[in-house]
């Protein structure tokens, strides 16, 4: 749309003028003819069909048109005078009434008249009324066929006070649509249109405006998201060739003798068929010559930890280190103790590099990296410290990576001059028409099957009033010999109530168990990190029943022999959180239990998200159910939402429109990277996106 009529100012358009021009500007950012192309209604009102009373008195309460014939008008007095008429539609009988602007009305209503009434009526004893109708003289003799849909626009009080209400603009844009210069070249090739019955983009946009019939309208709209889509993800998957051309990634086509040694000898179960699959993607990547940038979606539990150390071993195989990067000290530590685990019977080293690693070990480690003597690192936000340099960083794991910034991996990142393959697990399920949105540029891989054996976890919700019921429950487990989670939501590490609440909850369930029968712990975030890890060893070699603790433990934390997860205050946890925290149980071959706890009375949402934690257990469904209650601007933050920018899709309701569009991108790329065959979707591409390119290599 380069066209100059697309550009021309807004003042320019018949019924704008400098005066309204400059309010559309202010008000709604309209400059131009294509700005207000590109305001597109929010809703239609439907005023196709022209109903008659009888119908009206059938269906359900709706905005309605019907055509009438005035039989009688009355002002009636009293507290309050209205207006009152009746008119009929030649079977029955409705009242119309007025409480203002009576006398502007009454003259307008000729008794005998025909009108075209719209509102949405109420009923009284069989009889409909009318309160303030929109309505409109009929000329006698035309036969009235409806109004069509017609559209809604969004607009302010101050652009309504100059005429330009929704109606006002519906007046604009039909003058726009039907101007005799407008041209809006197409960039869609032919046959995608015709597969789908799309129209012509200025078609689409003509109707999308002032729509001739549902369908139009309703293809019209797929069309123009699809547009949307397409050009976001013809915009990350470019990104991404550019990167793959700009950096060559190291070679691993060597799966040599660590991987195998492992895979035979110390692998301690078989890999289930999705990590078998996963394993095959990574290996693909790693032996492309391209630098991997891979997601690992995972539900807690589907046993990503492996597939992240047989990743490394493939890096060490081929001479290059590897490292693993978390987000917690808790977490890097248990990584740290599982891989090493994991590594025993290989003799390999690996060591941990934190925020409290000691100065004598840290030179230890960073002259062991320098001189390729330690394969594996794991550790925090230590790792990316300038002195942290490594002899040749072949693979970086990232755990978790909603947590570090995209600043934070691109450092990570410059300390090779060949970049390290990147994978980045996580175990928050991404809804898949957001992953493809967000994450354009990352190719993912899905382990979507957990490890044989399992069993599902039993979620019950408990209101406040059945406390001694579920720690009479608890104590029946611990006998068992199992191992209890109890959680305070400490949403901001810095509220004070929380912390408060904390305590005393912990004073609680210390009273509730007492020694020397039971033991209980506690972790936090306000505590140091020596007394966390004592605390949680003290939990996990099982001296205590019962660790009581925030978030802190939301991610990764392993304690197989922990079955029981109470969460206090349930409703203050979002439901990727609840998920979470869920997931720390369940991890051994017990039932497991997660209790849900809150108080009586609870919002709407809460209550939804507490129903779907009892309901299922399948990450991507809650992802799927969180994004539905949130939006996708809370899931993602303000700034990414806004950099998706969309007009007409919905990331919550447009899923296969986001598909088709990914797919399309991606194959149009595959056959002609460089779009040489389609100069006019480069020109609308460049509409869209200007000259900015280049986001950071990474993310
Ligand atoms: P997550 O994906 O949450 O990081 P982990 O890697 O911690 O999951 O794995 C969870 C548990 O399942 C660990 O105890 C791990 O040893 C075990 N596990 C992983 N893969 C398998 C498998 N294929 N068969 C049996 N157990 C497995
Ligand atoms: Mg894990």
């Amino acid at each position: 749309m380069s066209d100059t009529f697309l550009h021309t100012s807004i003042e320019y358009l018949k019924g704008v003028g400098p005066d309204r021009g400059q309010a559309l500007k202010e008000e709604l950012g309209i400059r131009t003819f294509k700005d207000l192309l590109e305001h597109y209604p929010f809703r239609y009102v439907d005023r196709t069909k022209v109903w008659t009373i009888a119908e009206v008195l059938q269906a359900e309460e709706q905005e309605v048109q019907l055509v009438v014939q005035l039989k009688d008008v009355q002002e009636v007095s009293g507290k309050g005078k209205r207006l009152v008429a009746v008119a009929s539609d030649g079977r029955h009988q409705l009242e119309l009434i007025w409480f203002k602007g009576l006398q502007w009305i009454s003259k307008r209503l000729h008794r005998e008249q025909r009108y075209v009434i719209f509102g949405k009526p109420s009923r009284f004893l069989n009889r409909l009324n009318f309160v303030h109708p929109e309505i409109e003289a009929l000329p006698p003799g035309v036969q009235f066929k409806g109004k069509g849909l017609q559209p809604v626009y969004s607009t302010t009080e101050k652009l309504s006070n100059k005429g330009l209400a929704s109606a006002g603009i519906a007046r604009l844009t039909a003058e726009l649509i039907s101007h005799s210069q407008l041209s809006v070249p197409e960039h869609l090739p032919a046959h995608w249109r015709a597969q789908y019955d799309w129209p012509e983009l200025q078609l689409a946009l003509q109707q999308i405006h002032h729509p001739s019939s549902q369908e139009l309208l309703h293809l019209s709209r797929e069309r123009l998201k699809f547009d949307e889509f397409f050009f976001l993800q013809l915009h990350m998957l470019r990104q991404k060739i550019q990167v793959q051309r700009a950096y060559k990634g190291w070679i691993f086509e060597k799966v040599g003798e660590r991987f195998h040694q492992f895979y035979q000898e110390a692998l301690p179960f078989d890999l289930t068929e999705a990590q078998k699959r996963v394993m095959r993607e990574i290996r693909a990547d790693m032996g492309s010559g391209k630098q991997m940038n891979r997601l690992l979606q995972g539900d807690v539990g589907s046993g990503k930890t492996v597939i992240a150390l047989m990743s490394m071993l493939l890096a060490a195989d081929n001479g290059h280190q590897a490292c693993l990067m978390a987000p917690t000290e808790i977490l890097a530590t248990q990584h740290y103790h599982s891989l090493r685990e994991l590594l025993d019977p290989l003799n390999l080293p690996i060591r941990l590099l934190t925020g409290s690693t000691k100065t004598a070990e840290r030179k230890e480690i960073h002259e062991a990296l320098q001189n390729g003597s330690l394969p594996f690192l794991v550790g925090t936000h230590a790792l990316l410290e300038e002195t942290v340099q490594f002899k040749s960083l072949g693979l970086a794991v990232i755990d978790e990576q909603h947590r570090f910034g995209v600043a934070q991996r691109a450092r990570l990142w410059k300390k090779n001059e060949t970049p390290p393959h990147v994978l980045v697990m996580t175990a928050t399920p991404i809804p898949r028409t957001l992953a493809m949105s967000v994450h354009g540029d990352l190719d993912v891989s899905v382990i979507d099957e957990l490890p044989p054996g399992r069993k599902p976890i039993q979620t019950v919700y408990k209101s406040e009033r059945r406390r001694l019921e579920v720690i009479g429950f608890l104590k029946k487990e611990i006998a068992k010999g199992r191992q209890v989670y109890i959680v305070y939501p400490l949403i901001e590490e810095s509220s004070k109530l929380d912390y408060k609440n904390l305590m005393e909850g912990f004073d609680h369930v210390q009273q509730m168990f007492p020694r020397p029968d039971y033991e209980v712990a506690i972790v936090h975030g306000r505590m140091k990190p020596e007394e966390k890890d004592m605390e949680m060893q003290r939990f996990a070699s099982g001296i205590c029943q019962i660790l009581v603790a925030t978030t802190v433990i939301e991610v990764g934390v392993n304690v197989p022999n922990a079955s029981v997860m109470l969460i206090e205050s349930a409703e203050r946890f979002g439901l990727s959180q609840l998920h979470q925290l869920r997931g720390r149980v369940g991890r051994g071959a017990e039932q497991s239990y997660c209790i849900l706890m809150s108080g009586e009375k609870l919002s709407k949402e809460a209550k939804a998200r507490i129903d779907t934690m009892v309901r299922t257990q399948d990450g991507f469904e809650i992802a799927e159910e969180d994004l539905r209650l949130r939006g996708p601007g809370d899931l993602l933050g303000t700034q990414q939402s806004g950099q998706l920018a969309l007009k007409l899709g919905s990331l919550i309701y447009d899923g296969p429109i986001v598909q088709l569009a990914r797919e399309k991108a991606l194959a149009l790329l595959q056959h002609d990277p460089d779009l040489q065959k389609f100069p006019e979707i480069i020109q609308a591409f460049k509409e869209r996106y200007g000259t900015k390119v280049n986001w950071g290599r990474i993310s």
